[in-house]
């Protein structure tokens, strides 16, 4: 390994007793926790900028920003002070019938944000959540409006839209899901927007977005549009690696759904928030979905928040008629978040953090495309700050590796070695392996040049391992 993390300051943190309690106590999420009998948990104590530091002292570069999150950057003091501040005035009110100020003042920014006619904003806790409320949303609205058959929805193969038992059902990752089926009946699958595996019209991208939007059409009409509610849709699908719409995809899907009178939710929880160099993702790509939901990129990760951000016309029917939605959270709009909310985004327009994203996003994609001269990188696709790399066995064939190498690559060797390189990023293989990465907006020249380094390294003793 060419890189190797730089020892940057003596640890405060005894490495070794905290691994052996989190070992004893903590239960990591999505973990075999299995893996860790014999090796060290990795321990991360403090973040400055882009770069974190375990309990050891070492460093690495965020690839990651956490998990699509710290948009900000690591140790910011006035989002620190924001959350300081609103705690000390009102540490918690519940938005059950009362509201509190910083509820009001993000709710108001976001409508302004927000595309179209989006003026309504629901919270909650996270995206899962963001995604739960949509869904139960919809339902309702379809109720209220006399189309009371009107309840399933349409997403896509491999996307996450996260673990309640109802965003696992429009989750496409069935290896996710069979643990705790039978999930919420009624979620169906359509295509992606995976061009790299285009299983028609490779050739071409407009007609590969007009069959992978009518292949989300297919489902509706298979499903009969009178009881389809609602298709959930990421701007830019993560799970499977990134994959952006081609051209005219979303134009298409917007009017599929008009036609059949059915909602477009686009599930912005990683893309949002300069992800992809704007504020919301579906202005990057022209189009005005029925809901948004979003989280993470919100706080920069400072304090826990989510959002359905909702058009009048769907929120109409529980404006003006007696219907209350029966649905909330207690910690949903949080005071202390919805303060760091607005704090993070006083500190996006100072910094300018989307349009430094859109100056740099070329310079990002031309850095990472380097790595196609190595054997093992067959496709380097993504927007904005948020990419993915996926690995393949034949450059030529496209061939991918088998589960079992797949597992002795990325679990058994690339998440460790890029970590122990100096790099912080995600092997993936919940569809085809992929490395993911999605760094702090912050970043630039310097940090994409370190991040394509590590990865020839890493990548080139992968594949002579293999
Ligand atoms: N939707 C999408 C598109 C996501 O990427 C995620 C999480 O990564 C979720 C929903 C779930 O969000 P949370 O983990 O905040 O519940």
């Amino acid at each position: 390994m060419t890189t190797t993390p730089v020892e940057t300051s003596s640890p405060s943190f005894d490495a070794d007793a905290l691994s052996a309690t989190a070992r004893d106590h903590l239960w990591m999420h999505f973990t075999r926790m299995s893996s860790y009998a014999d090796s060290a948990v990795p321990t991360i104590v403090r973040g400055e900028g882009a770069r974190i530091f375990d309990s050891h002292g070492r460093s690495y570069l965020d690839g990651l920003a956490g998990l699509f999150v710290v948009q900000a950057g690591h140790g910011r003091e006035e989002l620190a002070r924001a959350a300081y501040e609103q705690a000390k005035e009102l540490a918690f009110f519940p938005l059950w019938s009362y509201a509190h100020p910083p509820a009001i003042e993000l709710a108001d920014r976001l409508a302004s944000y927000a595309p179209g006619d989006l003026n309504k904003v629901f919270f909650t806790t996270g995206g899962g959540e963001a995604v739960e409320t949509a869904w139960k949303l919809a339902k309702q609205y379809y109720k209220l409006v006399g189309k009371p058959m009107k309840h399933k929805v349409v997403s896509r193969h491999i996307a996450y839209h996260g673990t309640p038992q109802g965003a696992l059902s429009i989750t496409g990752i069935p290896d996710a899901k069979k643990w705790f089926e039978p999930l919420v009946p009624g979620a169906h699958k359509a295509a992606n927007t995976n061009f790299y595996r285009a299983p028609e019209h490779g050739d071409d991208l407009e007609a590969f977005a007009r069959w992978a939007a009518e292949d989300i059409e297919r489902a509706i009409v298979m499903e009969g549009p009178d009881t389809v509610a609602a298709v959930f849709v990421e701007p830019v699908q993560n799970s499977g690696g990134c994959f952006p719409p081609p051209p005219g995809y979303f134009q298409r899907l917007r009017d599929i759904c008009d036609r059949h009178d059915v909602l477009l939710v686009s599930d912005e929880t990683i893309c949002a928030f300069g992800r992809l160099g704007t504020i919301f993702a579906c202005d990057k790509f022209g189009y005005v979905p029925d809901i948004i939901t979003c989280a993470k990129g919100l706080t920069s990760g400072y304090s826990p928040i989510g959002a359905a951000i909702v058009s009048d016309r769907v929120a109409e029917p529980f404006w003006t008629g007696g219907a209350s939605f029966p649905h909330g959270y207690t910690f949903g709009g949080h005071p202390v978040s919805a303060a760091v909310a607005m704090a993070n985004l006083d500190l996006f327009e100072r910094e300018q953090l989307p349009q430094h994203v859109l100056q740099n996003e070329g310079a990002f994609r031309a850095t990472l495309e380097k790595l196609t001269d190595l054997p093992i990188v067959g496709d380097v696709r993504g927007d904005g700050y948020f990419y993915g790399i996926e690995l393949v066995k034949d450059k030529a064939t496209k061939e991918t590796f088998d589960a079992d190498e797949s597992e002795r690559l990325l679990r058994g060797f690339l998440s460790r070695a890029l970590f122990e390189a100096g790099l912080y990023c995600r092997a993936d293989d919940r569809g085809d392996p992929v490395v993911q990465l999605a760094p702090p907006l912050i970043v630039g020249q310097r940090e994409f040049d370190e991040i394509e380094s590590v990865l020839r390294s890493v990548l080139t003793e992968a594949w002579a391992r293999l």
